[in-house]
């Protein structure tokens, strides 16, 4: 990363244990010693973990593709394969990447490709997508194909909803004993849980110390430091992790160390990262003094009803409570909340085109937050993964112009 950018010593350790989590994943795969599950970002990570699956996460490996630039060369791939352009592109870039034999774990890891799974297992609670997804990869392999059919745009969570909720990740189970060959152990699903509940707090932990002025971390970095919250969720490894991570930047605000040099200006990302364009984004904003603060997308692996007394409560609670799955006026509420806690200077929203799930910003939410925080905005239009979406010039402008006006009214 350029000058602008601060190392996080922290990194090191990250790709270690990185490095370790998909070792163990290739090694399952090639011996078949050990049962390898698949699971959607927000999916049920912690009931799987309890029958002792290997837990692997094709988000990860879509965000991955999009950051090594190689979706480019794979989405055509999916497209050809009745994939539209305009549907998901970490799914077009995972099923391109599948289709063409070619992946970065390669290079990363020397894996020949991701670890080829015993069972499937999604939650609806972030897209039809991940579904559809899943189900290129049933008909490819003839593995089991189950999961959690959440309801979304959801005001409040009536219990209604959290029952049929719990009653759903109780019906996987007997598909997961089946290929597991394991009993389902509710205790050792608390000890998962409670695991995963600690992780979670470490995590929050790390993102509230951007409220200190400077921020030590940005949301650059925090969409890299997230990977253990994301797939070492209910392992030891990620609470040990975000322990030294949080040491690290505690030690920057000691030392009055900024993530920005000469931080003026706080910013909120409403999106997707753009991956392909995460290091020139980091850079443009450090070079203008702007530290981005905060972001949905971060913040979206906080998962604190995991601390309930019941697991089944606790999984159904923090999968459904997501800002994802909820209604425009939970929305508004979270984000006038997040630009009071991180205080907030402006907004980027990402309209990420093949992601409408995560792209707020199509039915006048920018707008009315304007009205009641004055806090301005800008909407960029981009991808995820598919730079053919994304022009460079046009966002740069649409920086700087918000910069610039937050600057002249200062
Ligand atoms: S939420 Fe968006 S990026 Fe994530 S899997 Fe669904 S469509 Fe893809």
């Amino acid at each position: 990363m350029g000058d602008a950018i601060k190392k996080i010593q922290a990194t090191g350790l990250m790709r270690k244990l990185m490095g370790a989590y998909f070792a163990e994943l290739d090694q399952a795969a090639t011996t078949r010693e050990r049962k390898i599950a698949w699971c959607t970002s927000v999916g049920p990570a912690e009931l799987l973990r309890s029958f002792g699956f290997l837990v692997y996460f094709p988000e990860n490996h879509g965000a991955v593709l999009g950051s090594s630039r190689l979706a480019q060369e794979l989405i055509p791939a999916a497209n050809a394969r009745g994939y539209s352009p305009d549907i998901c592109s970490y799914l077009t870039s995972d099923i391109g990447s599948y289709l063409k034999g070619q992946t970065p774990l390669t290079k990363a890891f020397g894996m020949a490709g991701p670890p080829r799974p015993d069972v499937l297992v999604y939650n609806t609670n972030q897209c039809r997508d991940v579904q559809d997804w899943f189900g290129f990869y049933q008909r490819e392999w003839d593995v089991p194909l189950i999961g959690i059919d959440t309801p979304r745009s959801l005001g409040d969570i009536t219990r209604d909803h959290l029952d049929g909720l719990i009653a759903q990740h109780k019906a996987l189970i007997p598909v997961l004993e089946e290929v597991s060959g394991v009993p389902f152990d509710l205790e050792r699903l608390r000890e998962v849980v409670a695991s995963s509940y600690r992780c979670t707090l470490l995590w929050k932990q790390v993102l509230k110390l951007a409220t200190h002025r400077p921020s030590p971390i940005t949301f650059f970095d925090g969409t890299i430091h997230m990977g253990p919250a994301v797939v070492m969720r209910g392992l030891p490894q990620a609470e040990e992790y975000y322990e030294v991570l949080v040491a690290e930047l505690e030690q920057r605000i000691a030392d009055q160390a900024a993530a920005v040099d000469g931080e003026r200006l706080r910013f909120y990302w409403e999106g997707m990262p753009v991956w392909g364009k995460l290091r020139d984004h980091a850079e443009l904003f450090a070079n203008q003094g702007t530290c981005v603060v905060a972001s949905t997308y971060c913040n979206s692996w906080i998962f604190e009803p995991l601390g309930c007394d019941d697991p089944f409560e606790g999984m159904a609670r923090s999968y459904t409570e997501l800002f994802i799955v909820r209604s425009e006026e939970y929305k508004q509420r979270y984000l006038k909340s997040m630009c009071d806690d991180y205080a907030v200077d402006g907004i980027v929203y990402h309209d990420a085109k093949t992601c409408p799930n995560n792209s707020n910003c199509r039915y006048g939410l920018p707008q009315r937050l304007a009205r009641e925080t004055d806090v301005p905005y800008v909407i960029i239009n981009g991808d995820l993964n598919d730079l053919r979406l994304y022009s460079e010039e046009q966002a740069r402008t649409q920086f700087e112009a918000l910069i610039e006006q937050l600057q002249a009214s200062r």
